[in-house]
């Protein structure tokens, strides 16, 4: 018997991070996407691959071995980013790449801006001063625009992590949206004591680095059980990891991708979403706190309640 059609909507927004998951699994993952006729939301990083500064910074973090243990980060990374940035010198993802990353949009998707230096943002956006988160947008706006002939239209925060003054700095590039968060449904995030004007789409659900390994989702049983939080009728944004999906785990995004052609699974691109709540209502207003969420080390952003 075929399984119930669901007629959810789902956003796929893939973050490229490193100059490998860049270099060598997006590539595989627009394969992935042409054979099914999907298409999806990039977010790039464009500047220094400094993941050698993360791995440190991880060695240093409870819980590390754990999730090194479960999601086997060699394989997942490969073994010189975790070098980049200090026994290694970092590569200019944006430099290096740019035809790579032409190739993205004129295969028919979205582009916009992940981060300037991703391990930067994630790792002292609390210590930079409202100049400095500046002075890092502009950074990757201007090579995006370099490498595009445009500004970028949208921003996804490095590890959903933002402050107050990441939103403020946020506000100056007047995006059209922002996907930051981790939360039900968009809002407009609130921050300096008022809502900013900015519309927010947060990522609804688990990623599948954060996923494996945790209650008992193992690679047999994760598109089950992540189909089985869909909610129907509604829209779902699922982050997708070019280092992850694109590369060792290349055939389960397959797998998920011809799953949610059975289950009717609605495609639509994050830009799409942002286009119809520009048409619709306004949106609530919510402030931005930041909490540790299952499977992942250090917290991220997400609505505060009410
Ligand atoms: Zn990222």
């Amino acid at each position: 018997m075929a399984a119930e059609t669901l007629n959810t909507r789902l956003a796929l927004k893939i973050d490229a991070d490193t100059f490998r998951g860049t270099r060598d699994g997006v590539p595989g993952l627009l394969e992935e996407l042409d054979r099914a006729g999907v298409k999806a939301s990039f977010f790039l990083t464009l500047g220094p691959d400094n993941s050698g500064k993360a791995v440190l910074r991880v060695l240093r973090k409870k819980g590390f071995l754990g999730k090194m243990l479960r999601t086997n980060a060699i394989k997942m990374y490969g073994f010189s980013t975790l070098f980049y940035g200090t026994l290694l010198p970092a590569p200019r993802i944006g430099q290096r790449l740019a035809g790579a990353l032409r190739s993205i949009e004129s295969a028919g998707h979205e582009v916009n801006l992940h981060a300037w230096d991703h391990v930067r943002w994630q790792d002292r956006l609390d210590h930079l001063s409202p100049e400095e988160i500046e002075a890092e947008l502009a950074r990757g706006a201007g090579a995006f625009a370099e490498i595009f002939g445009r500004p970028p239209r949208a921003f996804a925060a490095p590890a959903w992590f933002c402050t107050e003054a990441g939103f403020l700095a946020l506000e100056k590039q007047s995006f059209d949206y922002l996907s930051v968060t981790r939360g039900p449904a968009p809002f407009r995030p609130r921050a300096g004591g008022r809502a900013l004007s900015l519309l927010e789409i947060p990522t609804t659900l688990p990623t599948l680095d954060e996923a494996l390994g945790r209650d008992g989702v193992t690679e047999a049983n994760w598109i089950e059980r992540l189909i089985g939080r869909y909610r129907p009728g509604q829209t779902e944004v699922l982050t997708v990891h070019a280092e992850t999906e694109g590369l060792a785990y290349r055939p389960l995004f397959r797998d998920l991708l011809a799953r949610h052609r059975d289950r009717g699974v609605i495609p639509i691109t994050l830009a799409e979403v942002a286009r119809e709540l520009g048409e619709q209502g306004p949106l609530p207003e919510k402030a931005v706190a930041l909490c540790e969420i299952p499977g992942r080390a250090g917290k991220v952003a997400v609505p505060a309640a009410g």
